[in-house]
Order: C-alpha cells, then sequence, then structure tokens
C-alpha cells in the first residue's frame, strides 16, 4: 500500500461524510502508522482517532467535531498549498 499524504485527506472527508468505512478505515489506520509526520503537520491525529472510534464505534460524529475537522483540514490544505508553490 503506497502512502498518499493527499489521498489522507479525501479519506478523512469521506469518514466525515459517510459511516464507517472498513477500507477507508483501514487506509487511514495505515497512514497513520507509517506516516505519523504528516498527520502531525496536519495536527488533527486526536481528531481522526476521536471520528474513527466514534464512526465505527457505532455513534454520529458530534456537529462540533466534524466543525472542527473540516475546518482544520481546510486549514492544512491550504497551508500546504501556500508552502508548495512557494
Ligand atoms: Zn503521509
Amino acid at each position: 500500500m503506497e502512502l498518499d499524504c493527499t489521498a489522507v485527506l479525501a479519506d478523512v472527508w469521506l469518514m466525515l461524510d459517510g459511516e464507517c468505512d472498513d477500507a477507508t478505515r483501514a487506509r487511514l489506520q495505515h497512514h497513520m502508522d507509517h506516516c505519523s509526520p504528516c498527520i502531525e503537520a496536519y495536527g488533527i491525529e486526536e481528531k481522526i482517532k476521536s471520528l474513527l472510534s466514534r464512526k465505527c464505534g457505532g455513534d454520529r460524529a458530534p456537529d462540533s467535531l466534524r466543525d472542527r475537522l473540516s475546518l482544520e483540514i481546510r486549514r492544512s490544505v491550504t497551508v500546504t498549498r501556500v508552502e508548495t508553490t512557494e
């Protein structure tokens, strides 16, 4: 399995908008296990873990978590874009 740091964010979006998906969950877990620097750089590791445990534990992710995570990702993507274009 290749590590695609951009695809991880897409997977996070999938989890935010959908239900627990084993394949998506496995990809995220795999990425966090093997590429923690990028998750740490985004600063969303704890939020992703919380999202996974809630979604996959049968609970709906609370709107507050969803909103915060959406915001973090949007900001992270923007920051990354700015850094790479300079
Ligand atoms: Zn990565």
